[in-house]
C-alpha cells in the first residue's frame, strides 16, 4: 500500500481541523518550509494535526504502520542529522499554537505548536513575562527543549528552568505528564536534550509580572570594523547583570549587504537605567546610533530581517566561556572572503550571543541534562546562499570558523549548545563530557524510546 493509501485511514479518526497535504498540494510546500533548505528533511506527506488526541494517534498510526515522522513547529532547526525521505511523514504541529496566561497564580499554558511571537503577544496583553526564545518565528517549544536561551534568562534563567509541567505524547502513542513529582527523572531530560523523548502538546510555564510596566529599551548600534577589538574586549569585561542582553554581529547592512559590524544591546528596564549598565558602549565611538524605549511585544522585531523560510544556510557554532579580540579580527576576515568571493551571500552572519548567565548559574546544574550553565557566549556563524554548488566552499568556511573559535578559546574540548550545533558534532560536543550525564541520557532514552523514533535532532545514541 502507498503512503497516500494508509494516510487515509488516518485521516478520518483525526480532527476535522487536521488536514494532510502531499507533494504538489498548494499547502504542502507553505507547510514544510524551513528556516534553510540544507540538508533539510523531504516528506513524503505533512500531517496537520489539530488536537492532543491527533498528535497520539498519529504517532500510534506511524508506529504501527512503521513509518518514521518527525514533529516540526517553526521549521528553524537547522541540524544536518534530519533523516527523513519520501516514505515518511512530517507532524506539523503549527494548529496548536493556543497560549492562554493566568497573571493571577503566575503561570502560562502553551500549545506544543506555538511560536515565540504568539507567546510574547498572549503573555504582553496580561501584563506578564514568560521566558521563550529571541526569535518570533522559532517554535517556543522547540528552543525550550534544548534549554531556550532569551533576553529574559537576565531575570528568570532559561525556558527550561521555568517549566512547571509538560505534556508529552511518547513513542508507543501514550500522554503522560512530566513534572518534578511525575516522571521526573524524564523531565531532567527533557531539560536540554527534549528533542529526543516525544512530542511536547502543552507546557505549563513560570510567568512574572512585567518590568517597567513592559518598556524594555534598545540601540542598534554600527562601528567601523577598526572597533572590532575593542568592541570584542568591552564585551569581555562588561558585567552582564539583570536585564542585560547583547547581539554582536558581522553582517551585510540592508538593501545591498554592505559588510559592517552591528551591536544590538537590549535591557529590561528604563532607559536611564540601560545607559548606565551599557556605558562602555557609548564610549566606543559607533558611526550610526540610535536607541530608543520598545514595548515588549516588539522588542524583537530587529532581528525579523533574518528569520524569512527557504534558500540554504548552513549553521556553525562554538560556546565559549570567554571571547577573544584576536580570534574576532580573524574572523572578520574570514567573514569578508566568503562574502568577496560569493557575492550572493550578502544576508550571511557572524553572530556572537551574549546572554546574562547569573540567574542561568542560580539554578542548581544537577537540575536539568543542559550541560552548558557555565559557558558565557555562544558564536554562531550562517551562511545565506540559494545556489548549491557553493555548499562545498561553505562546508570548509564553517570548519575553519569553529578551527579559529576552538584554538583561541584556550578550551581543550569543543563544546555546543544543543540548538546551534550542526549535526556533525560528538554527542560529549552537544551534551557534555559528564559520563554521569550521558548515561543517564541513553538510560532514559532505552526506557522511553527503545526504537529511537525520536532520533532526528542531534540523537542520543
Ligand atoms: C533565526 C533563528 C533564531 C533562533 N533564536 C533562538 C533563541 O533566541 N533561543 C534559542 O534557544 N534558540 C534559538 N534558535 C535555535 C532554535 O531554538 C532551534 O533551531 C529549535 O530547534 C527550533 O525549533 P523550531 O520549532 O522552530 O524548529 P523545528 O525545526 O520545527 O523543530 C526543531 C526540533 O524540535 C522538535 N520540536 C519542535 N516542536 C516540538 C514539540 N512541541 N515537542 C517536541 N519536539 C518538538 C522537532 O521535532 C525538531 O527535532 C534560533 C534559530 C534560528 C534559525
Amino acid at each position: 500500500m502507498s503512503l497516500k493509501d494508509e494516510l487515509q485511514a488516518l485521516k478520518s479518526v483525526l480532527n476535522d481541523a487536521a488536514s494532510i497535504d502531499f507533494p504538489g498540494d498548494s499547502d504542502f510546500c507553505p507547510n514544510t518550509i524551513r528556516w534553510s533548505e540544507y540538508a533539510a528533511p523531504q516528506p513524503g506527506a505533512v500531517i496537520n494535526v489539530a488536537t492532543e488526541s491527533d498528535v497520539q494517534k498519529t504517532v500510534q498510526w506511524a508506529v504501527q504502520n512503521n513509518v518514521k515522522f518527525l514533529a516540526q513547529t517553526g521549521g528553524h532547526g537547522w541540524t544536518t542529522t534530519w533523516n527523513i525521505g519520501e516514505s515518511d511523514v512530517i507532524i506539523n504541529l503549527r494548529r496548536m499554537n493556543n497560549v492562554s496566561v493566568n497573571p493571577k497564580e503566575g503561570y502560562a499554558v502553551i500549545e506544543g505548536g506555538a511560536l515565540v511571537q504568539e507567546v510574547i503577544e498572549a503573555a504582553y496583553g496580561e501584563k506578564v513575562h514568560v521566558v521563550v526564545g529571541n526569535c518570533n518565528s522559532v517554535g517556543a517549544c522547540g528552543a525550550m527543549l534544548g534549554g531556550g536561551f532569551s533576553r529574559l534568562q537576565a531575570n528568570y534563567s532559561m525556558s527550561i528552568d521555568n517549566i512547571v509541567s509538560l505534556r508529552l505524547v511518547t513513542a508507543t502513542g501514550d500522554i503522560i505528564t512530566v513534572s518534578p513529582t511525575q516522571n521526573s527523572e524524564l523531565l531532567w531530560c527533557l531539560k536540554g536534550a527534549g528533542h529526543n523523548f516525544g512530542i511536547v502538546t502543552s507546557a505549563v510555564v513560570n510567568a512574572f509580572p512585567e518590568i517597567n510596566n513592559g518598556m524594555h529599551w534598545e540601540s542598534t548600534m554600527i562601528f567601523l570594523p577598526d572597533h572590532i577589538e575593542e568592541i570584542t574586549q568591552t564585551i569581555n569585561d562588561l558585567d552582564m547583570g539583570e536585564g542585560m542582553s547583547i547581539h554582536y554581529a558581522f553582517t551585510g547592512l540592508p538593501p545591498f549587504g554592505f559588510p559592517a559590524v552591528v551591536v544590538e544591546l537590549w535591557y529590561a528596564g528604563t532607559p536611564a537605567a540601560a545607559r548606565q549598565a551599557f556605558a562602555p558602549f557609548f564610549d566606543l565611538r559607533p558611526i550610526h546610533q540610535e536607541s530608543s524605549p520598545v514595548p515588549y511585544n516588539k522588542i524583537n522585531a530587529v532581528l525579523d530581517r533574518g528569520q524569512y523560510k527557504g534558500g540554504f544556510k548552513p549553521t556553525w557554532s562554538v560556546a565559549l566561556e570567554k571571547l577573544d579580540p584576536t580570534a574576532a579580527r580573524d574572523l572578520w576576515k574570514h567573514f569578508l572572503q566568503f562574502r568577496l568571493r560569493h557575492p550572493s551571500s550578502k544576508n550571511s552572519v557572524v553572530m556572537f550571543e551574549c546572554y546574562a548567565f547569573g540567574k542561568v548559574r542560580e539554578v542548581p546544574e544537577a537540575s536539568a541534562s543542559f550541560p552548558w550553565r557555565n559557558l558565557n557566549f555562544h558564536v554562531c556563524a550562517s551562511l545565506f546562499y540559494t545556489d548549491s554548488a557553493i555548499d562545498k566552499h561553505a562546508n570548509a568556511w564553517g570548519d575553519k570558523f569553529r578551527q579559529i573559535l576552538q584554538e583561541a578559546s584556550g578550551m581543550r574540548k569543543n563544546k555546543v549548545y544543543v540548538n546551534y550545533a550542526t549535526g556533525d558534532e560528538s554527542m560529549e560536543e552537544i551534551y557534555g563530557y559528564d559520563l554521569d550525564r550521558l548515561k543517564r541520557l541513553r538510560d532514559q532514552k532505552a526506557v522511553w524510546d527503545p526504537k529511537g523514533r525520536f532520533s532526528h535532532y542531534h540523537p542520543i545514541l
